[in-house]
């Protein structure tokens, strides 16, 4: 029955059945899994006495002394007198000509709309209208309406005439969870929350249908993430390099840092030195806001395998972080007779052969990198340790990648703030450290949008911070002027500010197009304060940490998102020094706005990632591939409790059976989600 073709269901023209077609709506089935995407609460009926210029409302009754007029600008007019037994109204609709005959036979119908004034009389102005059948429920209004996506001809009236009919059918869709879980999680069956997701009885049938959907969902997801983590630990259990971990050993390391850890950091690393003193290999994922102090934290197990006699590798998303890594390495470890290399895309062939023999004959003991890192001429002689940072930046297949270097241990750090219930989700096949605390001393960052009439006043505040020792950063989108998308480019505001603004300033530019060798000398040069101010594109993002800058000025930050604002606000602040952003924007939408909002309101990066969820969803925010969450129809990442019940129904089933044999539907399903994110 499922399987039946449309085309033999439903009357409709050929290029409906088309249409529906490229959107892979093909039988029976997939038009009752096409589920709405939002409802219209249109439950309260009320009559004309009641009707209001505030809420729309339904009304019934008919519509009487139709007529229709040429308007001004010689356009179709429909009037009408709308009446129930409170009263009448007057209606007109634009154009709807059809209307004319609809009301011609003293139907009865639901109008639903608001009141407005015209022609000097209160008036119903082009309500929505459904016609009332005797035995039919209404489908359009006067009940919780589903409004579906809609596509060329297809509509979201259509759909609701084509799906209400075929409801029916929707008892022959199978339970595929567990009967065990549909009952202990007082799931609603399958088909009747598939019957109720069109088209609800009432609001709280409704909430629990999508419970149910979602549930599924979600259950899919988290099973998928399980079995991930099932299968990391039992290809390698037994054959991953526990470590020793020596108090001597950890006293020397946290001599050479020049401060005190934070209980956060401190909490973080017992958790990392019982993971990798373990034969499990660990699967670790440190989540902490930009500034809070991850690196030391990863080179602190960095040193302990070298000092096991093991190799630890860092990977990195851009050569300049790979590079900041490998030099901050360098001035730490300079006299304790480390090995440290660099391995990055740039660097001559002749270089990177040499490096990869020394990680192949265990003469490196430390490797810091980029991509470059992980390509399948690159072997270790005994990989303990694998570092990768800005983990939100590489995909869920490089963590596979690297696990075929002997399955080393795998801490992954990640400034990307994510929700809790989405990074048990997205995540949920690591084990979680959280540094929710960023080191003493640190001042908050004062934001500010500032309008173009202030920009010179922004500069004076640049300078006067210069000035007394600061530094600034100024941040384009662009590399190169364009015409075709009007944003300030690098190259022309770094001629811009070192001839008009700063010409006593030292400034440097900075972009993704320039030479590495010039990339690292000008990153070098700004980190020594040989310069003031740092003209850079977006290539500065992620990881980049000169605490004495203490400016960021962003252009044309409307281009930006939520999540990469913050990632960039994120390169001042990370020393003792008052730390300003300024964001310049050129268009004035209300997304814009919002997010500029956000941006002053919040500084906490859990905060923003909330609103950037919220303003534009999962897909667009994490990426299927980097998050391995495909587009969720139902569930919502961010409902707390609906995550944490699949998270519980997916350990019962995995400690039921851990294959996921016994319960083929979800497998299937698991598998679908796993082939998408190739493991
Ligand atoms: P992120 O977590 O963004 O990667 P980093 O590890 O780059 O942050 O650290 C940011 C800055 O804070 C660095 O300059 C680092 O030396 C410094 N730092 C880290 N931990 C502490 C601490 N406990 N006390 C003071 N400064 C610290
Ligand atoms: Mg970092």
């Amino acid at each position: 029955m499922l399987d039946t073709p449309l085309s033999s269901l439903i009357r409709t023209t050929k290029s409906r059945i088309s249409t529906l077609e490229s959107r892979g709506i093909q039988t029976l089935r997939d038009l009752l899994l096409n589920l709405p995407w939002r409802y219209a609460d249109e439950t309260e009926f009320g009559t004309v006495e009641q009707l209001n210029a505030l809420e729309p409302m339904s009304v019934q009754g008919e519509v009487l002394k139709v007529s229709s007029i040429k308007t001004r600008n010689g356009k179709y007019m429909l009037r009408g007198v709308f009446s129930d037994e409170t009263g009448k109204i007057d209606v007109m609709w634009f154009g709807q000509a059809y209307l004319k005959q609809v009301f011609a036979k003293n139907q009865k119908v639901v109008l639903t709309g608001k009141v407005k004034f015209a022609s000097g009389k209160k008036t119903m102005v082009s309500p929505k209208v459904e016609v009332v059948k005797v035995n039919q429920d209404l489908m359009h209004s006067g009940r919780v309406v589903p409004v579906y996506h809609e596509f060329e001809q297809i509509t979201s009236k259509w759909l609701r005439e084509k799906i209400y009919p075929l409801l029916y059918a929707t008892k022959f869709f199978e339970e595929n969870l567990p009967l065990a879980i549909v009952d202990s999680f007082g799931l609603m069956p399958r088909s009747e929350a598939l019957s109720q997701v069109h088209f609800p009885d009432n609001e709280e049938s409704l909430q629990n249908a999508r419970h149910r959907l979602g549930f599924e969902e979600m259950l899919v997801i988290q099973l998928g993430v399980l079995k991930r983590k099932f299968d990391l630990k039992s290809n390698f259990e037994g054959n991953a390099k526990a470590l020793l971990i020596k108090k001597q050993w950890c006293d020397q390391y946290l001599d050479l840092l020049p401060f005190e850890l934070t209980a956060a950091q401190q909490k973080a690393l017992k958790e990392i030195l019982e993971d990798v003193a373990s034969l499990t290999p660990m699967s670790r994922l440190v989540e902490g806001d930009v500034g809070s102090g991850k690196t030391v934290v990863a080179f602190m197990a960095m040193f302990l395998t070298v000092c096991n006699k093991k190799q630890a590798m860092l990977l990195a998303p851009t050569e300049i972080l790979a590079l900041q890594h490998y030099k901050n390495a360098m001035k730490m470890f300079k006299d304790l007779n480390i090995n440290a290399q660099l391995l990055t895309g740039s660097m001559t062939k002749k270089q990177k052969e040499q490096v990869k023999m020394g990680l192949r004959t265990g003469l490196i003991d430390m490797v810091f990198g980029t991509h470059a890192l992980i390509q399948d001429t690159v072997d270790f002689k005994d990989l303990a340790l694998a570092v990768i940072d800005e983990q939100h930046r590489f995909g869920v297949s490089q963590r596979a990648f690297i696990k075929r270097f002997g399955g080393p241990h795998m801490l992954s750090m990640t400034a990307t703030p994510i929700p809790r219930t989405l990074a048990l989700t997205i995540y949920g096949d690591q084990d979680l450290s959280i540094i929710d605390e960023k080191p003493a001393g640190r001042k908050e960052i004062i934001t500010r949008a500032v309008p173009e009439k202030k920009r010179n006043e922004a500069y004076d505040w640049i300078r006067s911070q210069i000035q007394s020792g600061r530094q600034a950063y100024v941040i384009c989108p662009l590399v190169e002027d364009s015409d075709a998308i009007e944003s300030k480019s690098v190259t022309s505001e770094f001629a811009r500010l070192r001839q008009d603004v700063f010409p006593d300033l030292k400034l440097a530019l900075l972009h993704g197009k320039m030479k590495p060798k010039d990339k690292d000398q000008i990153m070098l040069d700004f980190k020594d304060q040989k310069t003031d101010i740092l003209v850079s594109t977006t290539v500065i993002e992620v990881g980049i940490d000169v605490p004495n800058s203490s400016i960021i000025v962003i252009e044309d930050a409307d281009r930006f998102g939520l999540a990469q604002l913050h990632q960039l606000r994120g390169r001042v602040g990370r020393g003792e020094y008052q730390s300003y952003c300024f964001l310049f924007v050129n268009s004035f939408s209300e997304s814009t706005r919002e997010r500029m909002r956000a941006m002053v309101n919040f500084t906490d990066g859990f905060k923003l990632s909330e609103i950037d969820l919220d303003l534009r969803g999962p897909g667009e925010v994490y990426g299927f591939r980097q998050s391995g969450i495909p587009d969720l129809k139902m569930a919502s990442l961010t409902d707390a409790k609906l995550v944490k019940a699949a998270q519980e129904a997916a350990e019962l089933l995995m400690q039921e059976d851990p294959t996921l044999e016994a319960f083929p539907h979800l497998l299937a399903e698991v598998y679908k989600g796993v082939k998408e994110i190739d493991l």
